[in-house]
Formats: structure tokens, C-alpha cells, sequence
């Protein structure tokens, strides 16, 4: 194996939906490609709007290249023994053994380009990302824009049929009614069926 030949390190792009870590993951993409570095793209196969599944896209419909990935082991054996580039986006949803395949990576040289959202919907901790937050050379963690007060934006708003989903709901959540809103602390609203009060909004304000 002789993956990237230099001094490898593990970056990462993290924040709320909607606040252009897509962008950014695509944006580091192309211009490793314009050093003419080595550069494979993986997504989890559980993201695919837009245009279909090979691709990694933003919520402003551009798009790059990406493999589909379900576990983080195909990662490390799709990978190119000639890779100097990796990047791998939506690293929310895989499981904790891509945080090893990381490590694996910027040991052997890689430069290792990870992209997902930190908090899950209930604003705790979403999957391998706190890991990949520890063992990262470099972090970077962007905001969008609150869509209830226009401020800046760190939380993952869960609705279903436009209503706040209650805290009970599970984690990931593919091809349901939900949809996401980025919103600010002050705004996110997380009901909890459990405590009674499905009509009560949770927040560290009450
Ligand atoms: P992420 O990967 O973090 O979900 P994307 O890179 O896919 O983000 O999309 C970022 C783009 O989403 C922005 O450039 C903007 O055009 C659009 N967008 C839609 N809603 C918002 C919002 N509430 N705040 C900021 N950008 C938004
Ligand atoms: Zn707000």
C-alpha cells in the first residue's frame, strides 16, 4: 500500500443542514483536483436528493462525483492504493468504524476531507462526528441562516407535517414525511411525547 506518500491529517466540515458544508467539502474537491492530487469522493448512500445517488450534491443543486457507501468498511476497501485525496460527505450517518478508516487514511499519507452535521435533531450528538471532531487536525464548523429569526443557525429542526417532531422519534429517519429547517438555540422546538406535554416546546428557556 503506498496511499498518499507524504504527511496525511484528517479535516473536517461540520454545522447545521443548509449551512454549506456540501459546498465546502465540493469546493476543497476541486481544488485538489486543479493540483492534479488524487481524489476519491464516498457519500453515505443514505443521502440522495437531488440528483441521484452517485453524486454529491448541495442545496444549491451543484454536484461532484461521490460512491455510495452503507458501511464504513467499503470505504476502506474501495479506496486507491494511489489516493492522496479523500472526502467523504454526509459522515453522520455511518457507523463509529469510519472514524478508524480516517485515522487509517492520515496515517498512510492521506489527506482526509470529512463532512457531516454534528447534532442530530434533538441538538445531541450525531454518530462518529464528535470522534471525528477529537481526532481532527483541523475543524471547521459553519451556520446557516435561522428560518425563523435570521440569525445564525446551529440546529437541525426535525418537522413532520410541518409541526416540530417530538424527541421520541428515531435518529435517522429515511423516506418519511419529515423535513428539516435550520434554526438558532432559541428557536429549535424538541416536544416530548414521554413528559406528557407533546404541546410544550423543550428548550432550556422553560
Ligand atoms: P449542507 O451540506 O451543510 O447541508 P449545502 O452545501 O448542501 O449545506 O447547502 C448550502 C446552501 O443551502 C446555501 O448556499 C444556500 O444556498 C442554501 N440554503 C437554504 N436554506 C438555507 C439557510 N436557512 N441558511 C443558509 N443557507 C441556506
Ligand atoms: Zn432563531
Amino acid at each position: 500500500m503506498y496511499l498518499g506518500q507524504q504527511d496525511g491529517w484528517i479535516e473536517v466540515v461540520t454545522g447545521v443542514m443548509f449551512s454549506g458544508k456540501s459546498e465546502e467539502l465540493m469546493r476543497r474537491v476541486r481544488r485538489a483536483l486543479i493540483a492534479r492530487r488524487r481524489v476519491q469522493v464516498f457519500k453515505s448512500h443514505l443521502d440522495d436528493r437531488y440528483a441521484g445517488v452517485e453524486t454529491v450534491s448541495s442545496h444549491d443543486g451543484s454536484t461532484i462525483q461521490a460512491v455510495p457507501v452503507s458501511r464504513s468498511v467499503e470505504i476502506a476497501e474501495a479506496v486507491r492504493r494511489d489516493a492522496q485525496v479523500v472526502a467523504i460527505d454526509e459522515a453522520q450517518f455511518l457507523d463509529e468504524g469510519v472514524v478508524t478508516v480516517a485515522n487509517w487514511l492520515a496515517d498512510c499519507g492521506v489527506r482526509v476531507i470529512v463532512a457531516g452535521t454534528d447534532m442530530d435533531f434533538r441538538g445531541e450528538p450525531f454518530g462518529p462526528i464528535p470522534s471525528l471532531l477529537a481526532i481532527a487536525e483541523k475543524v471547521d464548523k459553519l451556520h446557516a441562516i435561522c428560518v425563523v429569526c435570521g440569525d445564525l443557525a446551529s440546529r437541525n429542526q426535525r418537522l413532520i407535517d410541518g409541526r416540530p417532531a417530538p424527541a421520541e422519534g428515531p435518529t435517522i429517519q429515511v423516506g418519511g414525511s419529515e423535513s428539516y429547517e435550520a434554526r438558532c438555540r432559541t428557536c429549535h422546538e424538541v416536544p416530548s411525547v414521554d413528559r406528557g406535554q407533546t404541546e410544550i416546546l423543550i428548550s432550556k428557556r422553560l
